[in-house]
């Protein structure tokens, strides 16, 4: 297939080589010439701009930061919708607000243009090992048609719904999983303050009814798993901004539906917190830092 991949950064570089790798023929573009370069020595095939890329390409893809990256590249007098061939699927799997998803979508509809917004979860290790999950939004003949191509990117492709569905529901997820890790911090420190080993406290918590995610996979205090970002500096991972971002957007979609997200609500001012204090760029595990005793407690 000829596919065109703009955005190569920390995910989507990792990505087109998936891609590459797969057999596929693949235009790339960044704003970043580097990015490009990396991709072209793996076979990719570097492009002067987004829109030479994407000429006659069968399927688009996007790994942008935000929402009006999406809205401005796709749409608009100078956007890829005036250089699109009816019928290309467009595939964006940036994490951005579902209200741009919705209008990407249809802006490009009226052209004939299919369009998924297909955020994932699984990180930048996910990206290069080609296991990463998408959450799919689109109708369900898109959602075929996408399949087969994330299927060279990733390991559990679900449909969540409609246009935007992809988009809430990783937010959903992340925000429940920034409360966990905020909550499973909070468990772990008050443990330890009372002198519980933390090995001991995460055993229990986890053949008990406090077993989650955060303690079985990524267990946020120093020294009690193997291999986490919090046995190796709070590096790698993902970063304490990126969560600040998704849980941006998660108070954002609450707003929309008037729905109550308290916990979602202070797990974000906490994060913020953390990343004032000079964490931004650490593992989101750091937030356990944050909950710990002050030396003035001490
Ligand atoms: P990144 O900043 O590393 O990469 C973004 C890339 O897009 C950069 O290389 C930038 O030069 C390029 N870019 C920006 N505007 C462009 C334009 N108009 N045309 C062409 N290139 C353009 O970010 P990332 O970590 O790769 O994340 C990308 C998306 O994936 C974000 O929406 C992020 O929220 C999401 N995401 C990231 C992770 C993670 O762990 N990094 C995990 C899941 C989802």
């Amino acid at each position: 297939m000829q596919i065109a991949f703009i955005g190569l950064g920390n995910m989507g570089g990792p990505m087109a080589a998936n891609l590459v790798k797969a057999g596929h023929r693949v235009h790339v573009f960044d704003l970043v010439a580097e990015n490009m370069q990396q991709l072209a020595k793996l076979g990719a095939i570097a492009a002067s701009s987004a829109a030479v890329a994407a000429q006659d390409a069968e399927v688009v893809i996007t790994m942008l930061p935000a929402g009006k990256h999406v809205r401005g590249l796709y749409l608009g007098e100078h956007g890829l919708e005036q250089v699109l061939d009816e019928g290309t699927l467009v595939i964006d799997s940036s994490t951005i607000d579902a209200e741009s998803a919705r209008v990407v979508a249809q802006g490009l509809a009226k052209r004939r243009i299919d369009f998924v917004d297909a955020p994932v979860s699984g990180g930048v290790a996910g990206a290069a090992a080609g296991t990463l999950t998408f959450i799919v939004g689109g109708r369900p003949e898109q959602f075929m048609r996408a399949k087969p191509v994330l299927e060279a990117m990733g390991k559990n492709i679900f449909h969540a719904g409609d246009h935007g569905a992809g988009q809430v529901a990783k937010i959903c997820n992340n925000m429940l999983l920034a409360v966990l890790m905020t909550g499973t911090s909070e468990a772990l420190q008050l443990g330890m303050a009372h002198g519980l080993d933390p090995k001991v406290l995460s055993e229990i918590m986890l053949q008990s009814s406090g077993c989650n995610w955060t303690l079985q996979k990524y267990n946020p205090c120093p020294g009690v798993m193997d291999n986490v970002p919090s046995s190796k500096g709070y590096q790698g991972g993902f970063m304490v901004d990126l969560m600040r971002k998704d849980l941006g957007l998660a108070m954002d979609t609450a707003q929309q539906s008037h729905s109550a997200t308290p916990m979602g609500a202070l797990a974000q001012s906490l994060y913020a917190v953390h990343s004032q204090q000079g964490h931004g760029q650490q593992d989101f595990s750091s937030i356990f830092n944050l909950l710990g005793k002050t030396k003035r407690d001490k």
